[in-house]
């Protein structure tokens, strides 16, 4: 992978030659090795724009790594692997920037710009509690403003398509986070009330 997608976030015309191989292997191996295939040929794809030719050279191979991915994510158990083989579907869909925006839902921690006052901030998805902070809230005692999580029913797009796919897929706690993620937050120092998912995918965009 150093040669393939160094970073993991660079990809040359070789890491994408290399998608046809790493679909044969994805199919042969044993399930510990396929886990690393799917995600080499995941951060490969996540560096090719949505549209990109790369995805229709190689259209078959990168449907057939969605299939065994698509597969592989009903079986697996730990939320850690999950999350990162459901950014590898997503970007053998080709859809950007959240292909690489979803570790936050294992870890339980965004940090984000306030789009008003531009003050840095945790956003804590937690399994008690769940606010914003300006400051390390973990190292000394700072003002926590509860999240505004989205009723999970007016969930819409890729936030629904991802929070029925992961109950489905039994996964509970990622599941529980995405209403937060999809849901509002308000800035500690100025109050300003904003989309979540809108600065996490902010720190992504060019
Ligand atoms: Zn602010």
């Amino acid at each position: 992978m150093d040669h393939l997608c160094p970073q993991l976030d660079t990809a040359f015309s070789a890491s994408f030659a290399a998608l046809p191989r790493l679909a044969a292997l994805a199919s042969s191996c044993g399930p510990q090795d396929r886990r690393w295939v799917l995600l080499a040929a995941g951060a490969i794809m996540a560096c090719a724009p949505s549209g990109d030719d790369v995805f229709k050279v190689f259209s078959a191979p990168i449907a057939h790594l969605h299939r065994v991915t698509d597969q592989f994510l009903r079986e697996i158990g730990d939320a850690e692997n999950y999350v990162y083989l459901l950014q590898s579907l997503l970007s053998f869909e080709g859809v950007e920037i959240w292909d690489r925006c979803l570790e936050g839902l294992r870890t339980g921690e965004y940090e984000v710009e306030c789009p008003h006052c531009g003050v840095n901030m945790f956003i804590v998805i937690g399994e008690d509690e769940c606010f914003s902070a300006s400051d390390d809230y973990s190292l000394r005692e700072v003002e926590k403003v509860p999240l505004q999580p989205t009723a999970s029913e007016d969930l819409e797009g890729l936030a629904k398509r991802l929070h029925d796919r992961t109950l489905a897929d039994g996964q509970q706690l990622v599941a529980r986070r995405l209403p937060y993620l999809f849901g509002r937050a308000a800035c500690p120092d100025c109050g300003t009330v904003f989309p979540v998912a809108d600065r996490v995918t902010a720190n992504w965009t060019p």
